[in-house]
């Protein structure tokens, strides 16, 4: 029977690639958007065709307690059990810091950290009851030592989701194991509209010289549910490509 994954904020970008790398694992997918409907309609039908495992499409948005709850519950009525669940939903909104305001810093911090808070909240006691399950929670080399003023809230966000990850190791184990992967520069559509000069300034500071894709991410995530992994807890992985600031 095929192992389950529900990613948050599949729709695109890391989330999609994620998807699709788990599908190729012969996992069954949960895939859960917010706002983007048909390009995660569109995925689900790219992976059943190309990989021939279940997919579920499910709107929620993470910051919303009942939404998550329902979210739980329709993953677990339709495939009756949760092997893995990856935190990748995420918001940034760069502004200099004269415009940062507290409705935005808010709710960014409620996306990208209560959000997993609530997922794992409700997500965990369908974890426990299967072999190596894992969270794996996608922070950010921002949330470790990359300092961006403009992204202060998100920057704040991503540090909180690594303390997460270390307190719901200790809170699930030794059932769940709880990692996260720290991406540093990403080809995604949070980054579309970076300053060319800032982008080329950007890449000088990567030993590999250019941002990663999506799916270098989502190797990495495959391996961390994998049962390559069973040893890997509470850590932190960077995917950076070598960042020298
Ligand atoms: P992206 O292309 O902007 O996609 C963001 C995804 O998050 C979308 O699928 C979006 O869904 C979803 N999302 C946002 N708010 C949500 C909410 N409240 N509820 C549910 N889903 C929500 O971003 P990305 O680059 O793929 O980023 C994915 C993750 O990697 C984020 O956590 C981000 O912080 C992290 N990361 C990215 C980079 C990078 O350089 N790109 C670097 C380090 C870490 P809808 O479109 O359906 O609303």
């Amino acid at each position: 029977m095929n192992k389950v994954v529900l990613i948050t904020g599949a729709s695109r970008g890391i989330g999609a690639s994620i998807a699709k790398k788990m599908a190729s694992k012969n996992y069954n997918i949960v895939i859960n958007y917010n706002n983007s409907k048909l390009k995660a309609l569109k995925l689900k039908e790219e992976i059943e065709n190309q990989y021939h495992v279940k997919v579920l499409v499910i709107k929620a948005d993470v910051s919303n307690e009942d939404e998550v709850k329902k979210m739980i519950d329709e993953s677990i009525k339709e495939f009756g059990k949760l092997n893995c669940l990856v935190n990748n939903a995420g918001l940034a909104i760069d502004t200099c810091f004269e415009d940062k305001t507290v409705q935005n810093f808010q709710k960014i911090l409620n996306t990208n950290l209560i959000g997993p808070f609530l997922t794992s909240k409700y997500a965990f006691k369908y974890l426990e009851k299967e072999e190596n399950s894992s969270i794996i929670n996608i922070s950010s080399t921002n949330g470790i030592d990359t300092i961006y003023s403009e992204s202060l809230d998100y920057d704040a966000s991503k540090a909180g989701l690594i303390s997460l990850t270390k307190n719901l190791a200790l809170q699930f184990s030794p059932k769940i194991r709880v990692n996260s992967v720290a991406p540093g520069w990403v080809k995604t559509d949070m980054n579309n509209n970076l300053d060319p000069n800032f982008v080329k300034e950007e890449e000088r500071k990567i030993l590999l010289e250019r941002f990663a894709n999506p799916e270098e991410i989502a190797n990495v995530v495959a391996f961390l549910a994998s049962d390559e992994a069973t040893y890997i807890n509470s850590e932190v992985i960077r995917v950076d490509g070598g960042f020298y600031s």
